[in-house]
């Protein structure tokens, strides 16, 4: 840890929330919070944007936490909707036989298609100059965050001209997030450490652009070849991705080469006659997440506290998960509209939530980087026998329950579990749900009124944090327009849903349920902050 020197402003001015990095999470968190109003300061290492390739592809509920953003009412072209015949996840074997195939284009419970293509530095290119556009969030680029002290009223952080190491200044803000990714310098400051599980392995990542129209079979190909584990996918519109395991014959050097990724790619016909490379870069995909996601006033969010082999997809959206469920709490206990003991179940419900997909994504990263020919046989030997069973291991990433202690509603077996958007008619609009009525907490009943036992109380306390209430059906004033919650309602055996900020469900049951609903809501919301010794919340 370094040494604090003093500070170059005696008494910086506090603002709400510092940002530690500006990548995708940091700058998801900093426009939620920003679009509310709050004083944000992103602090980030770099003068530019990391124009390496990432992330390719995103979910539905993912996109959902984009639009709540603002990002889809633009930008919704970024993303290229799995879709159609070629759409879904394929696996096969060296000889190309196929051993799994994944339909994807299922409909997706967040309104939006389940799996997306795109090219993350155009995502980071918007969110940037969204964040830019408010007027309470201040974006330094090309300072380096590396000293964290923290008080009972807030946290102050020690940050460094990047080129220029003698340029020092403090910066005061209540509360920290930190979202500086894998190497996490805050996450180290703060003395909190991470498990690892023992997977690793090196993958060349190529970026390119097709020349010429051409099918794939699938969205995504896993190709389980061991002489040569690869990956194909669609990285968003106009853009294809290959990602080739690095065999033990190779370097790390020789991979990263350009002439290496053309002679990889030789085999499914990509040439410099017929693609132009964009970008290439060798990663060591890893398996880690932090043992606490929160010291005090400083909570880490994105890689900085988990990481995970790419191979479900999952990294981003996991991180944007994380933005979204901080600051929703955040916000909230600053407007005092809750308790600060809501800050606490942010680790138990993520870091439980996140292990579970990590843990999938390991399992499939296994799979397909097994280069032993006899192993490999016999795995494809079993996947095959097992191609048409549909209990067979899928390659979908999981949809875990939040971890306990969580903010939810006791004994309901649907409560932190994914809620539901699609399609609603209001007086002649059709729109997703939370374009047409929003609200941060959703109280929806289909068919029935789910206020209709509520005291008006109760309904003026709702009412007053963001809640919306609203009765959906087939032919009503909120028209179900595709029948999407009908069936979601019914395959919960439910009649109302409660639903929180981050879109999991609080609790389900039916109007005479929801006066208990409320209440116990209520009563989780506004539980005492709980002080430690040192002054600091813990
Ligand atoms: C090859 C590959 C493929 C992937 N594919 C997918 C996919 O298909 N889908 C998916 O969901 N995810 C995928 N991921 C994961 C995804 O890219 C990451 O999870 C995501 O970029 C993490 O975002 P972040 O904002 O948490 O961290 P980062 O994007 O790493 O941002 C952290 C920022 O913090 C800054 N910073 C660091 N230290 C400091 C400091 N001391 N002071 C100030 N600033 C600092 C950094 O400069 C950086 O800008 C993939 C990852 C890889 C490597």
């Amino acid at each position: 840890m370094k040494q604090v020197n003093l500070p170059t402003r005696d008494k910086p001015e506090q603002v709400d929330f510092l940002i530690v990095g500006a990548g995708p999470v940091g700058l998801v968190a900093a426009i939620l919070l920003g679009r509310e109003g709050w004083r944000v300061t992103i602090v980030e290492k770099w003068p530019s944007r990391y124009p390496m390739p990432r992330a390719c592809t995103i979910d539905h509920e993912a996109l959902r936490i984009l639009q709540a953003v603002g990002t889809m009412e633009e930008h919704a072209g970024l993303f290229e909707p799995s879709r159609g015949e070629r759409g879904g996840y394929q696996i096969r074997n060296g000889a190309g036989s196929l051993l799994r195939e994944i339909n994807w284009n299922r409909p997706a419970e967040s309104g939006w298609a389940n799996t997306n293509g795109f090219y993350q530095p155009d995502l980071e290119e918007v969110l940037e100059s969204m964040a830019e556009d408010l007027p309470s969030v201040e974006l330094r680029r090309g300072w380096s965050a590396d000293a964290v002290a923290q008080d009972g009223d807030g946290v102050t952080l020690t940050v460094t001209r990047t080129i220029d190491e003698s340029h020092r200044e403090s910066l005061r803000g209540s509360w920290l997030i930190a979202a500086d990714g894998a190497n996490s310098v805050v996450r180290d400051l703060m003395g909190i450490q991470s498990t690892d599980s023992d997977f690793e392995a090196d993958w060349l990542v190529v970026d390119y652009v097709p020349l010429v129209d051409r099918q794939w079979d699938a969205f995504v190909t896993q190709y389980c070849d061991p002489a040569q584990p690869a990956t194909a996918v669609t990285s968003g519109p106009g853009r294809r991705r290959f990602e080739f395991m690095r065999r033990s014959d190779c370097s790390v050097e020789e991979l990263g080469r350009p002439e290496t990724a053309w002679r990889l790619m030789e085999p499914w016909d990509v040439t410099p006659e017929n693609a132009r490379l964009e970008r290439h870069a060798v990663y060591t995909f890893r398996a880690r997440w932090a043992q606490d996601w929160r010291s005090g006033r400083v909570f880490l969010a994105g890689d900085a506290a988990h990481l995970m082999p790419p191979f479900l997809g999952q990294g981003l959206c996991a991180g944007l998960r994380d933005a979204r469920a901080l600051t929703w709490r955040l916000s909230m206990v600053e407007a005092g509209l809750a308790g600060a003991s809501v800050l606490n179940s942010y680790s138990t419900e993520r870091k439980a939530h996140v292990r579970e997909i990590i843990e999938e994504a390991v399992a499939v990263g296994e799979m397909v980087c097994e280069l032993d020919p006899r192993r490999a046989a016999e795995r494809d030997d079993r996947m095959i026998a097992r191609l048409n069973d549909p209990e067979a291991a899928t390659v979908e990433p999981p949809h875990p329950k939040l971890g306990q202690p969580s903010i939810t509603a006791a004994g309901d077996e649907n409560a932190g579990r994914l809620s539901v958007q699609a399609q609603v008619e209001v007086d002649g609009v059709v729109g997703l749900f939370d374009d047409v009525i929003g609200g941060t907490w959703q109280l929806i009943g289909l068919d029935v009124d789910p206020l209709l036992n509520v005291s008006a109380e109760l309904q003026t306390w709702f009412l007053r944090m963001g809640g919306t209430v609203s009765s959906l059906s087939g032919d009503g004033p909120i028209r179900d327009v595709d029948g999407a919650y009908r069936a979601w309602f019914e395959g919960r055996g439910c009649k109302v849903v409660l639903s929180r900020p981050d879109f999991y469900i609080y609790g389900t049951g039916t109007p005479e349920d929801v006066p208990r609903l409320l209440e116990s809501l209520r009563a989780a919301l506004n539980n005492s902050p709980v002080y430690t010794e040192a002054g600091a919340l813990s």
